[in-house]
């Protein structure tokens, strides 16, 4: 208690707010909230929360908040920030210990506002972050929600995605049930594009937002691409599907968080190597530096400014030929780009190659009737409309930039666009 006390003094609260206004996708109140917790009053730190955010606890703990809140905070131009995130967790956490809630903090208001949306049904198709906020919001506006999810658990990457030594699933499982319990309805095991109806869907409900992520590893279109031994890092964890990796040598494709987390898990699961091979430089990755830090401390090698150009091998993987790339700024670009050194080609060995370059969403996507972008992600406007006026989309699906807070703001402000429009009606 101490240490945190210790850590919230250590806030200057400053006006300009630049950890909220700048770096917290969600806007969270962070100074305000930090101010409670100064003076103790945990409960009212937990309040100022919940009026931007329902996944305290989730990104308290793996927000990348170096690049988001902590990476804005004033206290961090002359040395080290303010442990936001910790912050944000121990009000999340302290709040579940003291028996707050979502439903306590918002009793009132929601009876209040049944009087004028109780009538109105949204359908949510996909419980995860974007899902389960949107779900949290309209409840809080008193309008009858039901998730829709593929599994029988809610949580979507939180739960198979981001692993168990990151984000503890007990919080993930706290997270969801404060959420449940505004008395939102789930529909488990009920998949679009297998056993779940988009038309039927219209027919029944006054709006729907679609919310069901893009976890399909995108290609990288390289010879050998289709050998054995070649996998998704998206799919590869979702679905558990790890071969047995004692002995072997696994080269994981990527600078973002499926590849630090795919590369991570597999010298978990017993990988003699793990090499991460990464286009750009250090500096460039989009994975938290701290999360390539550990990677490196539990024995990755980075091979960084290097490029896959070949998979080799008779049916299984057998060799990479990879090239080192230089860096140049090209006109327009925002960042430096990767361009492959002439004849600077070489071979190593490996048995597992795992892409982890980014995703998409499923194929069916393309036969719902609704525009897609040329990504293949659901076309949204700036009020999280698709092509159809009563369908709504967010989060990774819609292409928002992949983040845990980035979908959940999109799920927020959605259910707000979605409100204004079921008062109209
Ligand atoms: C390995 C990995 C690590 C990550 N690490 C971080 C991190 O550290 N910090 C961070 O901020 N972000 C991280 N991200 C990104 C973050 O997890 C996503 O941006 C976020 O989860 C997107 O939320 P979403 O609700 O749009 O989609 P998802 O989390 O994908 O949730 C989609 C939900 O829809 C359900 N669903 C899918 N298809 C259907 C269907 N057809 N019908 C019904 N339901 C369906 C799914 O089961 C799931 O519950 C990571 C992503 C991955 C893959």
């Amino acid at each position: 208690m101490e240490e945190i006390m210790e850590k919230a003094n250590y806030c200057l609260n400053c006006k300009v707010k630049p950890c909220s206004v700048k770096g917290c996708p969600l806007h969270n109140e962070i100074p305000d909230f930090i101010k409670e917790v100064k003076e103790g009053n945990f409960g009212k730190a937990y309040e100022i929360l919940c009026k931007t955010t329902v996944l305290q606890g989730v990104c308290g703990r793996i927000c990348p908040h170096m690049k988001q809140c902590q990476g804005s905070c004033v206290r961090g131009i002359k040395g080290e920030p303010v442990a936001i995130g910790e912050l944000e967790a121990f009000a999340f956490d302290k709040a579940m210990e003291e028996g707050n809630s979502l439903l306590k903090v918002w009793k009132e208001e929601i009876e209040k506002n049944k009087e004028v949306l109780g009538n109105k049904k949204v359908a949510i198709i996909g419980g995860g972050p974007a899902g389960l906020t949107s779900a949290a919001f309209l409840a809080k506006e008193g309008v009858n929600v039901t998730i829709y999810e593929k599994y029988d658990f809610l949580g979507g990457l939180l739960m198979y995605g981001i692993p168990e030594f990151r984000l503890d699933k007990k919080i993930v499982e706290k997270t969801v049930q404060n959420i449940l319990d505004l008395e939102i309805n789930v529909e488990y095991g009920k998949e679009l594009g297998k056993n779940l109806n988009l038309n039927e869907l219209e027919e029944e409900y006054d709006a729907i937002f679609l919310s069901f992520g893009a976890n399909c590893s995108s290609k990288m279109g390289v010879e050998g691409e289709n050998l054995k031994g070649v996998y998704g890092g998206n799919e590869l964890l979702e679905y558990n599907m790890h071969p047995n990796y004692e002995g072997k040598t696994v080269v994981v494709a990527g600078g973002g968080n499926v590849a630090m987390d795919c590369a991570r898990t597999i010298k978990r699961l017993g990988a003699k190597e793990v090499k991460v091979v990464y286009r750009r430089a250090r500096e460039q990755m989009p994975a938290e530096d701290k999360e390539v830090e550990d990677a490196i401390n539990e024995g990755i090698e980075f091979l960084f400014q290097n490029n896959i150009v070949k998979i080799l091998g008779n049916e299984n993987v057998e060799k990479l030929e990879l090239i080192k790339t230089k860096l140049v700024q090209k006109e327009g670009d925002t960042r430096l780009s990767p361009v492959n050194v002439e004849n600077s080609n070489y071979i190593i060995d490996a048995d597992y190659v795992i892409m982890a370059l980014g995703s998409s969403p499923a194929t069916f996507v393309k036969d719902l009737g609704l525009s897609l972008n040329k990504w293949g992600n659901i076309e949204v406007n700036s009020n999280y409309e698709t092509s159809n006026p009563k369908i709504y989309a967010g989060g990774d699906l819609a292409g928002v930039r992949g983040t845990v807070a980035w979908a959940a703001y999109s799920g927020r402000e959605a259910a707000k666009k979605i409100v204004e429009k079921l008062k109209e009606a």
